[in-house]
């Protein structure tokens, strides 16, 4: 059997979804399970909803067009079971409601966060749920929460894997074997107390690696609106290539340093069971795209990794004291509290400075933590960029334009912190 995972980036309207469906059933009843994520921007809107909720301002305009949304895709795709669609959704915006109603404080936040965005990823895979059935595919609609078990890192949860693998074993295979398609949702789990947990922005990919991992699935494929893994994003670099093989060391290496085409943390349950990942356009079901696995060679071309909204973030003390190593392992130690990792990391005599994802969940706990013990310069909005088995002139000739803030050259990786473009 098969993973196939559809994130927001390809379903975005009735018609990804009639095509979505074609794609599943090309394949064998009973071989299929399918990971959807929330449908177009709905995650972002949804965070935008929480956030307007925290600081106190109206969110029902927000609130309402998402709902509209989600009610034109209905129109466009179902027929008898319409109705029930629509009470779904009713519900669905009671649900959220309800939610969004509780207190929110700072430190229940990150709960009401994971409550919150997940129900992007339930309402899609309803809508698509109904879909499939119109359309008179076998499918089971399952709760990814009842299955994916973590801990309690509300935005960036840790995978309980026995527990969860011993609850998908249980549930899917039986379902595979009467011949239906489980289609279930991406980025969402539960801890002890069955509250709503996330995996991390853009998790969905992971929640797809770990359902291969624990099915020992032939492969897992990642449907993307790209040709596959590019070494560069073409809106960017004209050169930009299309790899046909990767290894998964250096598909996780591009992850590492931020490239958004696969999750960081799909690579390594994939590659453990030793299962290939496809990473395939959507819009071009016949090409071939990339194929992620074992005992493929060096990469040949050189791989440019653009982040965007990133954090400088330069941490001291504040007499002349040296950054000590037991101040690095303070900073490693809150950074592995909050699951965040530094893009660019670098030690001097009195400071250290790192360049962060500026996810606000995540730098608000970080800040607080480091803020009791060291003095802290942030500059947000600033921009990384990775050239990796290149010549830094790469690099450096791409920058030319640009205010470079930070640089470093070691064998193999450049790396440039710098200001955006001001916007026109
Ligand atoms: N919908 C979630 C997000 O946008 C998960 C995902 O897309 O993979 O972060
Ligand atoms: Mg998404």
């Amino acid at each position: 059997m098969k993973v196939y995972k559809f994130g927001g980036g390809v379903i975005q309207n009735s018609e990804s979804i009639r095509k979505l469906a074609q794609l599943i059933q090309a394949e064998k009843p009973g071989s299929l399970v399918v990971v959807v994520s929330a449908l177009g921007k709905t995650t972002q809107a949804l965070e935008e909803i929480l956030q307007c909720q925290v600081a106190g301002q109206p969110y029902a305009p927000q609130l309402q067009k998402l709902y509209e949304f989600h009610r034109h895709m209905i129109d466009q795709l179902l027929d008898g079971l319409r109705e029930v669609a629509y009470q779904m959704l009713n519900a669905w915006q009671d649900t959220l409601l309800a939610v969004m109603r509780l207190p929110i404080t700072d430190v229940s936040s990150d709960k009401t966060y994971s409550r919150i965005v997940a129900e992007g990823e339930l309402l899609a895979s309803r809508l698509i749920a109904y879909y499939l059935q119109e359309q008179q595919v076998a499918c089971t609609w399952l709760d990814a929460r009842d299955y994916v078990k973590t801990n309690w890192g509300f935005c960036h949860a840790q995978v309980d894997w026995a527990t969860t693998q011993r609850l998908i074993q249980n549930d899917f295979l039986p379902l595979l074997g009467q011949k239906q398609v489980v289609l279930t949702q991406g980025f969402i789990g539960s801890n002890e107390k069955g509250e709503t947990t996330t995996l991390g922005k853009e998790g969905s990919d992971f929640t797809g690696a770990i359902l291969a991992a624990a099915l020992g699935a032939e492969s897992l494929t990642i449907w993307k609106d790209v040709p596959g893994v590019m070494n560069a994003d073409p809106k960017l670099f004209e050169e930009a290539t299309k790899f046909s093989e990767l290894s998964y060391q250096a598909m996780e290496e591009m992850a590492f340093y931020g490239a958004k085409v696969v999750h960081p943390k799909t690579i390594q349950p994939l590659a453990a069971h030793h299962i290939p990942l496809y990473v395939r356009p959507f819009h071009d079901p016949h090409e071939r795209g990339t194929v992620v696995m074992n005992g493929f060679a060096q990469v040949e071309h050189p791989i440019y990794v653009l982040q965007e909204n990133q954090v400088l973030v330069q941490l001291s003390l504040d007499d002349l004291t040296f950054f000590s190593e037991a101040c690095m392992q303070e900073v490693v130690h809150q950074l592995e509290q909050q699951d965040l990792r530094a893009n660019l990391m670098e030690r001097e005599a009195f400071k250290l400075t790192m360049c962060l994802n500026n996810d606000h969940y995540q730098t608000k706990g970080l800040a607080a933590a480091l803020g009791q013990r060291f003095r802290i310069n942030a500059q947000p909005q600033v921009n990384l960029l990775t050239v990796l088995h290149g010549d830094e002139r790469l690099g450096q000739a791409w920058l030319a334009q640009k205010e470079v803030l930070l640089a470093h050259q070691r064998p193999d990786i450049y790396q440039a912190v710098f200001q955006p473009d001001a916007k026109a």
